[in-house]
C-alpha cells in the first residue's frame, strides 16, 4: 500500500483512508516554554538521566519546538462509539507520538505529546491542550500508578507560552500547556474498529494490526505453544470451553477481555470514575487511559457522574464502569469477529471472561479492602448501601475502617469511635444501622485469627490515605494558573506514596471544603 500520510506535515482534516496513522510534525506555537513539573520515576523507565529535565532546552523538546534525534513523529488513525453512538474517525487530534524508545531492559516505550498542535485528525478543533486538564492528566496518571493501577505514565508537563482559547459561548483565553505521555502503547479498541467501519476492503488492516499487536505486545501469545496453553481452558467445564490454542486471535481478545475486566475492577476498588468510557479511549492493553473529566469519589454515590457532559444520562456514572467496560469488549470482539478473525463462540467466550475475572477480581479487592478472611456479600451491599445512605467519604473511610478492633466486649456506644470522622451528623437510627454493620464486622474478623495489628497494616496497604481528589488538583491548578507550580510538584510527591502516612502532607488526606462543590471542580466538562 501506499505510505501512509505525507511526512511533509500534512495537517488538513481529512478521512484517512487505508492507514493506520499519518506521519506529521508538532507545530504547537511555543514562546519560552516551561517546566510545570517532572516524573523521575518515568525517567527511569526510558532511561533518561533526571539531569536531564534541568536542561535549559528540555521544555524545548518537550514541546516539540525542538525535534528529537531519531524521532519519526506521527498520529494515529483510530475510531469509536461515543456514548453508546458510532462516531467514524476520530483520531489523534492532538497527541502526537515522537517515536519509542528501546530501554536497556529491552522495553519499548512510545513517548507522546499531547497538545502539540494539528494533525489529520483535529477535525473542527485546534490541536491544543490546556493548563487545567494537562496539570489533570500529568498528575493523575502518576497517582494511579502509584495507587497499583494499570496507566499511561507522564514524563513531562511544559506550559507553552501561548494561549488557547477555549468553552465555547463563554469563551476564555487559558494558558497551553503540553504533557508528555509514556506508554508501552497507546492502540484502543477503536484503532481497529475504525476499519471495520470502512468496509470489506480494509478488514485485512485489522489483521496487519492485529499481528502486530500480538507480536510486539502479546509476545506470550504468539509463543503459545499447544501443551503449554492447555491449562488455559481447564476449570471452566460448566462454560462452552473454547480451545484457545488453535487461533492466536481468540487467546488475545480473552486477554484483552481480562485486562480490561481487572483495569475496572481495580478502578471500582479505589473508587475512580472515568468519565469518559468511550471505545476510543479503551486502552487494548488494558491501561487507564485519556484523562478528562475524571474523578475519584468523595461521599460515596454510585451514580456519581463527574463528566457533564453525560447528564443527565450517567452512562459513565461510577456504578456502570463494569458493564460499560462489557459493552466496549463486544464492540472489540464484534471488530474481530468482522474481520473473521474469531468466531461467534470465541466472542462470546471473550465476553464471558470478562463477567468471570471482573467479579473475581473485584470480589478479592473488596475483601482485602475489609481486612476479611473470605468474601461475604451480604456484609459488603450491606456496607455499600450504609456509605450510600449517608455519603460517607469512600476514601477516608477505608482508611479508617482498620481502627476497628476486634475485642467483642467494646461496648455499642463507643464501637463507632474509629470512624467517627467520616460518620459526622447521622441521626440515632443511622448509628444504630452502623453499630449493627460494625458488629457483623467484627464477628466476621474474628474467625480470621489474624492480629488487629497485622490486619491493620494490610489493609492500609491496599486502602489509600491520599487520592487525587478534583479538589486538589484544582488547587494545584489556581496557584500553576498564577505561575506557582509547587503545588503540582507537591501534589505529585505525596501522591507517589499514597499508601504511607505522610505526617507533614496530612491536609492532602482531607475531606473537600465546601468550594469544591463549586461547577467547575467536582463536576467538569470534557472541555480541555
Ligand atoms: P476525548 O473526548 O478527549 O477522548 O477526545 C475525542 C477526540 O477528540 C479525539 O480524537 C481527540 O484527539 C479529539 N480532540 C479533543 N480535543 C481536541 C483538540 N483540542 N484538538 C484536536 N482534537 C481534539
Ligand atoms: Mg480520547
Ligand atoms: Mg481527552
Amino acid at each position: 500500500r501506499e505510505l501512509p500520510g505525507d511526512p511533509r506535515t500534512d495537517i488538513i482534516p481529512r478521512q484517512v483512508l487505508h492507514a493506520c496513522y499519518s506521519r506529521v510534525s508538532p507545530s504547537a506555537e511555543v514562546e519560552n516554554p516551561q517546566l510545570v513539573a517532572w516524573s523521575e520515576s518515568v525517567a527511569e523507565l526510558i532511561d533518561l538521566d533526571p539531569k536531564e529535565f534541568e536542561r535549559p532546552d528540555f521544555p524545548l523538546f518537550f514541546s516539540g519546538a525542538s525535534p528529537l534525534v531519531g524521532g519519526l513523529p506521527y498520529a494515529q488513525c483510530y475510531g469509536g462509539h461515543q456514548f453508546g453512538m458510532w462516531a467514524g474517525q476520530l483520531g489523534d487530534g492532538r497527541a502526537i507520538t515522537l517515536g519509542e524508545v528501546l530501554n536497556s531492559r529491552s522495553e519499548r516505550w512510545e513517548l507522546q505529546l499531547k497538545g502539540a498542535g494539528k494533525t489529520p485528525y483535529s477535525r473542527f478543533a485546534d490541536g491544543l491542550a490546556v493548563l487545567r486538564s494537562s496539570i489533570r492528566e500529568f498528575l493523575c496518571s502518576e497517582a494511579m500508578h502509584f495507587l497499583g493501577i494499570p496507566t499511561t505514565r507522564a514524563l513531562s508537563l511544559v506550559t507553552t507560552g501561548k494561549y488557547v482559547t477555549r468553552d465555547i459561548g463563554n469563551p476564555k483565553e487559558e494558558p497551553g500547556a503540553i504533557v508528555c505521555r509514556v506508554a508501552q502503547s497507546f492502540l484502543r479498541f477503536g484503532s481497529y474498529q475504525i476499519h471495520a467501519a470502512r468496509g470489506k476492503e480494509d478488514l485485512d488492516i485489522i489483521r496487519t494490526l492485529a499481528d502486530y499487536t500480538i507480536r510486539h505486545h502479546f509476545p506470550h501469545i504468539e509463543n503459545m505453544s499447544k501443551s503449554e496453553s492447555l491449562s488455559f481452558s481447564i476449570g471452566e467445564e460448566e462454560h462452552s470451553v473454547v480451545d484457545l490454542t488453535s487461533n492466536k486471535y481468540a487467546a488475545w481478545s480473552v486477554e484483552v477481555a481480562e485486562r480490561t475486566a481487572s483495569l475496572v475492577a481495580r478502578w471500582q476498588g479505589v473508587g475512580f470514575t472515568h468519565g469518559v468510557l468511550n471505545t476510543d479511549n479503551m486502552s487494548v492493553l488494558g491501561l487507564t487511559i485519556d484523562y478528562g473529566p475524571f474523578g475519584f469519589l468523595d461521599a460515596f454515590d454510585p451514580s456519581y457522574t463527574p463528566n457533564t457532559t453525560d447528564l443527565p444520562g450517567r452512562r459513565y456514572c461510577f456504578a456502570n464502569q463494569p458493564d460499560i467496560g462489557l459493552w466496549n469488549i463486544a464492540q472489540f470482539t464484534s471488530t474481530l469477529s468482522s474481520a473473521q478473525l474469531i468466531n461467534d463462540k470465541e466472542a462470546n467466550y471473550a465476553m464471558e471472561r470478562y463477567g468471570n475475572k471482573f467479579m473475581d477480581e473485584y470480589q478479592a479487592i473488596m475483601t482485602r479492602k475489609l481486612g476479611l478472611p473470605k468474601y461475604n456479600k451480604q456484609l459488603i451491599s450491606k456496607l455499600l448501601n450504609n456509605m450510600a445512605i449517608d455519603k460517607v467519604d469512600y476514601t477516608r473511610f477505608f482508611r479508617l475502617l482498620s481502627n476497628v478492633k476486634t475485642d467483642q466486649s467494646i461496648l455499642d456506644d463507643v464501637l463507632l469511635t474509629p470512624l467517627k470522622a467520616v460518620l459526622l451528623d447521622i441521626g440515632k437510627e443511622r448509628r444504630e444501622a452502623w453499630t449493627s454493620w460494625v458488629k457483623s464486622y467484627i464477628e466476621e474478623l474474628s474467625s480470621s485469627g489474624v492480629s488487629d495489628k497485622q490486619r491493620k497494616t494490610e489493609m492500609d496497604s491496599v486502602n489509600p490515605k491520599y487520592v487525587l481528589r478534583n479538589y486538589l488538583c484544582q488547587s494545584a491548578i489556581d496557584a500553576a494558573e498564577q505561575g506557582d507550580f509547587e503545588v503540582v510538584r507537591r501534589l505529585l510527591k505525596v501522591m507517589e506514596r499514597p499508601y504511607d502516612e505522610q505526617p507533614d502532607m496530612e491536609k492532602y488526606a482531607r475531606l473537600p471544603p465546601a468550594w469544591a462543590y463549586r461547577p467547575g471542580v467536582c463536576m467538569l466538562s470534557c472541555s480541555s
